[in-house]
């Protein structure tokens, strides 16, 4: 029950905070958690309650939320040289640091690098520069975009029309020239009797129709998570991004991974896209960039989109775009500390190794008779709930029920997500076999209250 009283934080929290992605009717229920610090993969609200946060934050905070070498980091830059753009060729020498860097570790051989201040800033960023491209190299009706169903890119104008969530109706939203294909799950959209490979061939065969229709001269670009996240954390089905990046490469569409969620180690690898194996066009970052110390968002551009947009802009004197904190020399200073503290100081090598005791324990609770899929990758996976494990039959959605196992586990102290009628986790590079069978054994008794309450 939430503290009501009008000076509790909860009732100040609700009086001036205007909320974005929250179930009001549930929150005013149940009251905010206003949190005032955290210790490792824990936060701790204003009551003192510490919760196990198995999302990460919203998948950012890799390295925990109080690893001192991050913070000490900020500081030094914030007594160096507290702040500048990227603009009339000034940029801080972080900035330098963290271009080169992103490159090296970049699967491009050669590449340059934009900076936004979140991830769906770099994906409206990507988006203007294959305009900006189409329209210099003589092919102004070169501007539409593929995403597909289920797809998270942001929420801004252009990264909210290519999400493919039911969020945009009451935006009016998307705008022209989205194009949303089908998502790759092969569980949910595979068809009685279409084994995984027919489907990866059936939905490749989309494109070709999509492309066909649309005409490939029209399209811009192709944005894809390697793993769809805030769709739920969908895989793709097997061999989906070596079935259509052909395609995309024939019509000469460029394929931008959106490593949002999947970069800088969720996956297991540095890159979602090295998970699936491909290499992108180009590759947008944010989160784990700065193990979420900083907000930043960065446009990766391979060799040739780099050349191209590299010459397009020279041609007319500049590429007219950018915000006041790109390249911000303490976010940068954060994000190669990130860096160096995800792939030198263990973090990766954490992720590989706890991904079997993941996946074990994932597995485990798959086998609840109301739990109709578990998947995922690396230290990224949901639990799908459904009313009848044989037909996948989802629950019917008044039930709520991913929210109400969610909320019992924040009674427990454990942070999880719902999405969907599937439940997520994605718990910080750091945790520990502990934590991680705290993690699941809070999880697995959320599900058991909250199946039997629902018979
Ligand atoms: N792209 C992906 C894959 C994401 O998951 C997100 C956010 O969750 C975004 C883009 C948008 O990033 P931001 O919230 O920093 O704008």
């Amino acid at each position: 029950m939430p503290d009501t009283a009008a000076n509790s934080w909860e009732a100040r929290a609700e009086a001036a905070t205007f909320y974005g992605f929250t179930d009001l009717p549930s929150i005013h229920a149940r009251g905010t958690v206003v949190l005032t610090h955290g210790e490792g993969p824990y936060i701790v609200d204003t009551h003192g309650r510490r919760y196990l946060d198995a999302n990460s934050g919203l998948w950012n905070m890799v390295a925990g939320f109080d690893h001192a070498g991050l913070a000490a980091a900020a500081k030094a830059q914030y007594d160096r040289f507290p702040g500048y753009h990227a603009f009339f060729g000034r940029m801080s020498d972080q900035t330098v640091m963290l271009s080169e860097k992103l490159v090296e570790v970049s699967p491009f051989d050669r590449g340059r690098v934009f900076y936004t201040n979140s991830g769906s800033e770099a994906n409206d960023t990507l988006a203007k520069m294959l305009w900006f491209l189409a329209g210099a190299e003589g092919a102004p009706e070169r501007r539409k975009i593929l995403t597909r169903v289920n797809s998270y890119h942001g929420v801004t104008a252009v990264s909210a029309s290519m999400t493919g969530k039911p969020y945009n109706a009451l935006f009016g939203l998307p705008l022209p020239g989205f194009v949303h294909l089908t998502c790759p799950h092969y569980w949910r959209e595979g068809r009685p009797g279409e084994t995984e490979g027919e489907f990866t061939a059936r939905l490749a065969a989309e494109l070709e129709e999509v492309i066909a229709r649309e005409g490939a001269e029209t399209i811009a670009g192709f944005f894809a998570e390697p793993v769809m996240g805030a769709g739920g954390v969908i895989p793709p089905s097997a061999g989906y991004f070596q079935a259509i990046q052909p395609i995309l490469k024939r019509h000469g569409i460029p394929l931008v991974a959106d490593e949002v969620i999947c970069g800088f180690g969720r996956t297991g690898e540095v890159w979602g896209c090295e998970t699936y194996g491909f290499v992108p066009d180009a590759i947008i970052s944010s989160k784990a960039l700065t193990a979420g110390y900083f907000p930043m968002g960065a446009v990766i551009l391979g060799s040739d989109l780099a050349d191209r947009l590299h010459a397009a802009a020279e041609a007319v004197e500049e590429f007219p775009h950018g915000f006041t904190a790109s390249g911000h020399p303490v976010g940068c200073a954060i994000a190669l500390k990130a860096i160096d503290v995800i792939l030198n100081e263990g973090l990766l090598d954490n992720v590989r190794a706890m991904t079997p005791r993941f996946e074990a324990g994932m597995q485990r609770l798959a086998e609840h008779p109301h739990i109709g899929e578990w998947r995922g990758k690396g230290l990224m996976g949901a639990l799908e709930a459904v009313a009848d494990k044989a037909t996948k039959t989802p629950f019917p959605s008044d039930l709520s029920v991913s929210e109400r196992i969610a909320n019992t586990c924040t009674d427990h102290g454990l942070i999880c997500r719902p999405l969907g009628q599937s439940i997520v986790l994605c718990p910080p590079f750091i945790l520990t076999e502990a934590q991680m069978d705290e993690m699941f054994d809070k999880l697995e008794a959320a599900l058991t209250r909250v199946f039997a309450e629902i018979g």
